[in-house]
């Protein structure tokens, strides 16, 4: 699995939406990739706080989530 490929699983990792064999892959190349797991760190906590702004109307994302986490969480939302 490359980085890339790594990134574009992460919403259906979170989401217990990956296969078997996906969800292997995935994990045996975060245990080798530094980067990935700081990546998948910082968009659990993206999340968190994504979350926690879509159940109080009046909380505000940070400004310093990356506009593109933001679109991806908007986009996982239930519809
Ligand atoms: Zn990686």
């Amino acid at each position: 699995m490359t980085c890339r490929e790594f990134a574009d699983f992460i919403l259906d990792y979170l989401s217990g939406e990956l296969s078997t064999e996906s969800r292997a892959a995935f994990e045996s190349h975060l245990s080798v990739c530094i980067n990935c797991r700081r990546y998948l760190t910082s968009y659990q906590e993206t999340v968190t706080l994504g979350k926690r702004a879509f159940e109080d109307d009046d909380a505000t994302v940070p400004s310093e989530v990356p506009e593109e986490l933001v679109k991806a969480i908007l986009a996982a939302r239930p519809r």
